[in-house]
C-alpha cells in the first residue's frame, strides 16, 4: 500500500489539485476509514471482466479528471446485476458524460462493490483562511443541499468535539432510529470523523475533502464517494 505522501505525490507531479475518487479512496483507506472496493477499467471489456471480480450488483463510475460530479454527468449506474448490464451501463456513461463535457479526458469507469443502503451522511473538511482546517458533518445525499442540516468543528477535533458533531445535528434523531429502524453507529462516525481531523491536522497541504455520502449502518459506515482538493 502507498503511504499518503506518495497519494498526494503523484497528483503533484501531474500538477492536479483534485484527487481523483479512486485516489481519495485509497488515501481513505491507508487512513483506516472504510470505502468501498474498487478498480478502474480503461474498456468496457475490461469493466465487464472486473465486474466479474467484483461480484454483483456493482457499481460504475465514470472516472475522469474532468468531471468531480459525476451524476450530474450521468456518469454513476448503481445496481448492475450481471456482466450485460455492466456493458451497457459502460456505453451510457460515456455518451452521456461526452454529451455533458466533449472536452473532457475520460480515463475510464470504476467498477466498485455495491455498498447496502444506509443514513446517508456526509464529513467534509475545508480551510478557512483565519481559522485553518475546519470538519464538517451533516445529512448527506440530497437532504444536504435541502435541509443544510450541518455542523462545523475547528481542527484538531477532541473525542467530545467529535460526539458533539454527531449527536448535534438538527436531524440527530434520524441517527437514533427512527420508526423502529435500528440507531446508526454513531461511534462509527465519530472515528471518521477523528481520522480525517487527525490527517488533516499533520498535512497542511490537503485544503478541502468531502466524504459524501457515507452510509451509516447500525454497525459501522462506508464511505462510498470521497474528493480531496490539495492547495495550490
Ligand atoms: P457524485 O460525484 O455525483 O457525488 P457519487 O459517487 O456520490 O457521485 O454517486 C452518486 C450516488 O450514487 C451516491 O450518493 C450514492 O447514493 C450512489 N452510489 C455511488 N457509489 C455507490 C456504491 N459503491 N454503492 C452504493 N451506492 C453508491
Ligand atoms: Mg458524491
Amino acid at each position: 500500500m502507498a503511504s499518503a505522501k506518495e497519494v498526494i505525490e503523484k497528483a503533484r507531479k501531474q500538477s492536479r489539485t483534485v484527487l481523483t475518487e479512486m485516489e481519495s479512496k485509497e488515501l481513505l483507506r491507508i487512513l483506516g476509514i472504510p470505502t468501498t472496493q474498487m478498480m478502474l477499467a480503461t474498456t468496457k471489456d475490461e469493466a465487464v471482466a472486473l465486474s466479474k471480480k467484483v461480484g454483483y450488483p456493482c457499481v460504475l463510475k465514470v472516472s475522469s479528471e474532468d468531471i468531480s460530479h459525476k451524476s450530474d454527468a450521468g456518469g454513476v449506474k448503481v445496481g448492475l446485476a450481471d456482466g450485460e448490464a455492466v456493458g451497457e451501463a459502460w456505453d451510457a456513461i460515456m455518451k452521456s458524460c461526452k454529451a455533458y463535457d466533449p472536452k473532457a479526458v475520460i480515463e475510464g469507469v470504476t467498477v466498485q462493490d455495491m455498498a447496502k443502503p444506509g443514513v446517508e451522511v456526509i464529513i467534509g473538511m475545508s480551510t478557512d483562511p483565519q481559522f485553518g482546517p475546519v470538519l464538517m458533518f451533516g445529512l448527506g445525499g440530497v437532504w444536504v443541499e435541502v435541509l443544510k442540516d450541518v455542523t462545523f468543528k475547528l481542527a484538531p477535533l477532541t473525542k467530545g468535539d467529535a460526539a458533539k458533531a454527531v449527536s448535534e445535528i438538527k436531524a440527530a434523531k434520524l441517527l437514533e432510529g427512527f420508526r423502529g429502524s435500528e440507531p446508526v453507529d454513531k461511534a462509527a462516525l465519530e472515528d471518521i470523523l477523528m481520522r480525517v481531523s487527525d490527517f488533516v491536522a499533520k498535512t497542511p497541504e490537503v485544503k478541502e475533502m468531502d466524504l459524501n455520502p457515507i452510509f451509516a449502518y447500525s454497525k459501522g459506515a462506508v464511505a462510498v464517494d470521497a474528493r480531496v482538493i490539495l492547495g495550490e
